[in-house]
């Protein structure tokens, strides 16, 4: 029987830093020899000398734990998914504390989610592209889940005229860095998590530092040049991209998975400057970020989980007047500049000339 495995990260020294591996067997004991063999040293980490099991190591099958079940000697059948979790002394890492158990527990009751769901959003490291309208909601949101590593970047200040929208920000906070307010708000909501702040303009020279560094970066991008940067730094990063934007009382999300198309294949150039007004310009409805950023946090977590059909080739349209949800197909285009068969964009460029318009417009 074929199974997946999920490796915390204590274990993936051992497995070449991969999150899941692929393993036959036809109970729980039979699935740990085989990763034995293919992956020597693994068996030490989880059996002791009576090769019997770890006491400090648990073991999960389709969320349930073993002991559970029936023990090491748990049929699996193809297709099952196992974790293998050891504890971590000093409830540090990714350990969850009493009071993990407690904030999360409405999530760990869930079968779609359970410990070993809770333990990837722990485990998962996810970039907020701007702390404004969009950036608020998928903060808040991917910080009460519990998404263990949060990066934020923004260079921009708290502004007045931020508040009507930008709910993670307070009155209090007018002046300040946005990264550093952002921080503090979600810090309080949830103090297990680790926020990483960025608070350099992104661009061509640090793109590439810093976006690597994630799983899944959210954009949202209050201008062009920044969406296409962080477009294509995402693709040659080889990293998922929520992308989500914000006009009027219109919102579009899209998720791109590297390789399978990308902003680009659905707009190869941006209008030109000055043709679509920026939300300081033409205004948008206060709510309006609020719906699409939560559905932007949404599908960074249902990534994480690996649970549920992503906005993946398709394109969410939202008209907030008409109450309107529809989803249009989209696709790879071979003729794509970055992710086609040919591609003459194989590195960042300069996307303030490409879009004939500077990254900070307000
Ligand atoms: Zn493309």
């Amino acid at each position: 029987m074929s199974v997946k495995v999920y490796i915390p990260t204590p274990f993936r020294k051992i497995t070449g830093n991969r999150t899941f591996v692929d393993a036959d067997g036809l109970d729980v004991n039979g699935v740990l020899r085989d990763l034995d063999q293919r992956f020597p040293g693994f068996g030490e980490m989880v059996f002791d000398g009576e090769q019997e099991l770890l006491e400090h190591v648990n073991v999960y099958v389709n969320n349930h734990e073993i002991t559970s079940l029936q023990g090491a000697e748990t049929r699996v059948t193809d297709g099952d998914e196992l974790a293998v979790i050891p504890a971590i002394a000093g409830g540090a890492g990714n350990a969850m504390t009493p009071e993990m158990v407690e904030r999360y527990s409405r999530h760990l009751i869930m079968d779609q989610v359970g410990p070993l769901g809770q333990r990837k959003l722990i485990d998962g490291k996810v970039l907020a592209v701007g702390a404004g309208g969009l950036g608020s909601p998928v903060l808040v949101y991917l910080a009460a889940a519990g998404v263990g590593t949060i990066g934020v970047a923004d260079f921009d200040v708290v502004d007045r005229s931020n508040l009507q929208r930008q709910i993670i920000h307070g009155t209090s906070d007018i002046g300040r860095l946005k990264v550093d307010s952002a921080r503090d708000r979600i810090l309080d909501m949830n103090p297990n998590i680790d926020v990483i702040t960025h608070t350099s303009p992104l661009t061509s020279d640090n793109a590439m530092e810093i976006i690597p560094e994630y799983d899944v970066i959210i954009n949202g991008a209050d201008n062009f040049a920044t969406r296409y940067l962080v477009n294509d730094a995402a693709f040659l990063a080889e990293k998922i991209l929520v992308d989500g934007s914000i006009f009027l009382f219109e919102g579009q999300v899209t998720t791109f998975f590297p390789g399978q198309g990308c902003y680009r294949c659905l707009y190869p150039s941006p209008p030109p400057p000055g043709m679509v007004p920026s939300c300081s310009e033409a205004g948008v409805l206060g709510v309006l970020p609020g719906t699409v950023g939560a559905i932007q946090a949404t599908e960074a977590i249902k990534v994480l989980l690996e649970q549920g059909e992503p906005l993946k080739n398709r394109l969410l349209l939202y008209d907030a007047l008409a109450m309107d949800f529809r989803t249009v197909k989209i696709r790879r285009d071979p003729g794509c500049p970055l992710c086609g068969d040919a591609p003459t964009v194989t590195e960042l460029i300069d996307y303030e000339e490409f879009c004939g318009s500077p990254f900070h417009e307000n």
